[in-house]
């Protein structure tokens, strides 16, 4: 892989991370707001309020792994591994990065 496409991914790659740090935050302002109502709504409400609250926590899980991949994927650009299969060690096609710039292994690799 060339270094004006790994800087591309790099680029790509940061951007992802901001986003996903501030949706974390956006998502946590919004999960103690549900904590606060739970003492004025009804017990129905209470319930939908609860459901939200574990939906939220399953994305906010969903997005600490997906920053982890991102901070992997960084750690591989500084480290001269990335593009790289991690099962066999072949380049890792491009078309496929740009798909998914976390991607691990190549399109045979993967399942
Ligand atoms: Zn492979």
């Amino acid at each position: 892989m060339t270094h004006v496409d790994v800087e591309i991914f790099k680029g790509r790659l940061l951007e992802m991370q901001a986003e996903l740090v501030e949706l974390d935050s956006i998502s946590k302002s919004s999960t103690e707001t549900v904590v606060l109502d739970q003492s004025s709504v009804g017990r129905l409400s209470r319930m939908d309020a609860l459901q939200g609250q574990q939906m939220a926590l399953e994305a906010e899980r969903r997005r600490k792994q997906e920053l982890l991949q991102i901070k992997a994927a960084l750690l591989r650009i500084e480290n001269d591994e990335f593009g790289y299969c991690a099962s066999c060690g072949e380049e890792i096609a491009i078309g496929r990065l740009a798909i998914n710039p976390i991607a691990l292994r190549c399109v045979n690799c993967s399942d």
